[in-house]
């Protein structure tokens, strides 16, 4: 059994070679004569481990120096809450809600405080980004909520909001590492990692520093603080140690790849040739606006869900995995990851066609 196009839009396709390094030292770790899943996370091997990927991570994005990296646990999904937590000062928050992951992050910010939407794009199913150039900002929001790329419905912010000043927030999990972006327009830029960059466990919150404060909301759990994990060097408990080595070992990869740079026009050019048949298939259309379409999540469809599923049955027999669209939208999804080579997505594109002249 060879290994599959894996289009999944998370837990998702890790490049081949950190794979295979991980396979030959997981009896015996450079010497230490454990795996790293054996290891203290004291140890001197993993202070290395931890270390080294932070600052590959810092070249890789040029982190500038102030702005902490920190390795957390419990996923996307409690940052929606602590970005709340360490940030509402002013218990005002202001929310642009493109997709089901904003939407979740904004519901859950209600919670703490006056949390607002401010743009949105359900009314017509998230296929697009609003104009986000002139929005009514709250004069004392703490915040200004994005989510970047919009894994479900494939959407991108190709401009960032208009934040008037205030901090932005930013959710990048399904287009972390993807292409280079200026760290210095975010307050806080997190993502779970599993998207586009190592094993589920693990969330990289990059944050300045200066909105990592003791002044949190009230019963603001000790682990829930940015401070706790900043002062520890994201070592006050045990960490996701397994998850950051891979992590760490994809930073390598993609530094020897060429860089973030690099990985754009590999991206760009892989997403255009699926957009590109698809803008040309008589069968498939894909369900973006144009101008907002995502390099890393491409939804489409036929328009007919039997030929949907049926398409996605002959595909899945044919080696391409994961094809089938969030359980929210049906249709298809192909995620195409920086870890999904060229070839998966011209194969996959040669067996679209195949199926619109068999299906015609
Ligand atoms: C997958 C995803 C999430 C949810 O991530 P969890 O790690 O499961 O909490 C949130 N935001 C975006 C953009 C995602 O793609």
């Amino acid at each position: 059994m060879g290994r599959v196009y894996n289009f999944s839009a998370g837990p998702a396709v890790l490049p081949e070679e950190v794979l295979k390094e991980a396979a030959e030292e997981m009896l015996d770790y450079k010497g230490t004569g454990m795996s790293v899943m054996e290891m203290s996370h004291r140890s001197k091997a993993y202070e290395e481990i931890i270390q080294t990927a932070e600052q590959d991570l810092r070249d890789l994005l040029n982190i500038p120096d102030d702005y902490e990296v920190l390795f957390l646990q419990g996923g996307a999904h409690q940052q929606f809450a602590m970005v709340p937590m360490n940030l509402m000062k002013n218990k005002v928050a202001d929310y642009i809600v493109t997709g089901q992951w904003a939407k979740k992050a904004f519901k859950e910010a209600q919670i703490f405080g006056n949390a607002k939407c401010i743009a949105s794009s359900e009314d017509k199913t998230f296929s697009y980004i609003p104009d986000c150039s002139d929005l009514p900002i709250d004069d004392d929001a703490d915040y200004v909520y994005i989510c970047e790329n919009n894994t479900i419905y494939g959407t991108k912010f190709k401009t960032l909001p208009n934040t008037k000043g205030k901090v932005l927030v930013s959710d990048v999990s399904s287009c972390f590492l993807s292409e280079p972006v200026d760290i210095t327009k975010y307050g806080i830029m997190y993502g779970g990692v599993q998207k586009n960059v190592g094993p589920a466990g693990v969330v990289i919150v990059i944050i300045r520093k200066d909105l990592i404060t003791e002044d949190t909301l009230p019963y603001t759990p000790t682990m829930l603080k940015y401070k706790t994990h900043a002062d520890a060097h994201s070592l006050y408990n045990t960490p996701p140690a397994y998850g950051i080595y891979i992590c760490g070992k994809v930073f390598k990869w993609l530094k020897k790849m060429g860089g973030l740079e690099v990985m754009k026009q590999k991206n760009e050019e892989k997403a255009k040739i699926l957009y590109d048949f698809l803008d040309s298939s008589k069968l498939f259309k894909g369900t973006v606006v144009k101008e907002d379409r995502s390099l890393m999540n491409v939804p489409f469809v036929t328009g007919d869900a039997d030929l949907d599923a049926k398409f996605i049955k002959e595909a899945k027999a044919a080696g391409f995995e994961n094809l089938k669209g969030h359980r929210s939208v049906g249709g298809m999804r192909a995620s195409i990851y920086n870890a999904m080579p060229k070839e998966g997505v011209v194969a996959l594109v040669e067996f679209m066609k195949k199926f619109e002249e068999e299906n015609a």
